[in-house]
């Protein structure tokens, strides 16, 4: 692990336009869960329930969803950023990050200090919600006391009694077109792509390491367990995020 940390501390240094792309990997060292590991979501929930034909097509479909989102929605919002994205937003500091691309959803990368522009969101934030009839835009906290205080178990428009939902992209909903666009961009012309705790088996997102390699970049992947790039990866750091990114950092700011 010394080696690889000394190995990616140099690359970013010499790099001219790095690109971090991260999965929930990073987040649960802030104690959200992800979706694949052991006591992950998947082993609680059938995740053919979680599709947005299921969602917006039935309401027994939203109610199993808010079910599920009432409890795991907390968890997310009193999570704390990690080292992990603690290191990635000083690397903006540093000027040693063109962006962070991001699947997850919990608006850690912003609340680690990460200007907003510097994150593109792949799946969506789970901390905003909206109509799908009428756009009204709504905070997903206050959706949420809406579950808890006002004993609502299918939110509704209050204006027009449309269907409620988190800007958050569910199984079998396309993918915000212009955060597509972005993120391939970013990765054709990154020169260093940094994974951070991604299983990378999740498409399209995980097509963005292969659009980074194939323009030329080095790639690099910091994870806990394998992945099917990791033979196509110039550096395989395994480990823990958090410990490897600030390990990182640390020794990128020692360099001469
Ligand atoms: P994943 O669940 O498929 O994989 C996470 C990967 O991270 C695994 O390979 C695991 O071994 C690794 N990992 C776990 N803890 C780690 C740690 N401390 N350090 C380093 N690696 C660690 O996640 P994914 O590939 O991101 O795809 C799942 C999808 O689910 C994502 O697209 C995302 O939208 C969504 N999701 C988001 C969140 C969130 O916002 N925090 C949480 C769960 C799921």
């Amino acid at each position: 692990m010394t080696e690889g940390i000394e190995r990616v501390a140099r690359l970013l240094r010499a790099a001219r336009r790095p690109v971090v792309f991260t999965g929930a990997g990073v987040s649960t060292e802030s104690g959200i869960p992800d979706f694949r590991s052991p006591g992950g979501v998947w082993d609680r929930f059938d995740p053919r329930e979680m599709t947005y034909q299921n969602f917006v097509g039935t309401e027994a479909g939203r109610r199993k969803y808010w079910e599920i989102g009432r409890h795991s929605y907390p968890v997310m919002r009193t999570a704390q950023p990690n080292p992990a994205h603690l290191a990635i937003a000083e690397l903006h500091r540093l000027d040693r990050l063109e962006c962070c691309i991001t699947q997850n959803v919990d608006n850690l990368h912003q609340r680690a200090g990460l200007p907003e522009e510097k994150v593109i969101e792949l799946h969506g934030n789970a901390t905003r919600a909206r109509c799908l009839a009428c756009g009204a835009p709504y905070s997903r906290d206050e959706v949420q006391r809406w579950l808890e205080e006002e004993g609502v178990d299918v939110p509704a428009c209050p204006r027009c009694g449309g269907i409620v939902k988190p800007y958050t992209i569910l199984f079998g909903e396309p993918m915000p077109a212009g955060a597509v666009e972005e993120a391939e961009r970013r990765a054709r012309s990154a020169d260093l792509f940094i994974v951070v705790g991604s299983s990378l088996v999740v498409y399209p997102a995980a097509y963005m390491p292969a659009h980074a390699r194939h323009a030329g970049a080095t790639l690099v992947i910091v994870n806990l367990t394998p992945t099917p790039y990791d033979a196509h990866a110039d550096v395989v750091v395994p480990g823990k995020a958090g410990e490897v990114m600030d390990a990182v950092l640390q020794r990128l700011r020692s360099l001469p």
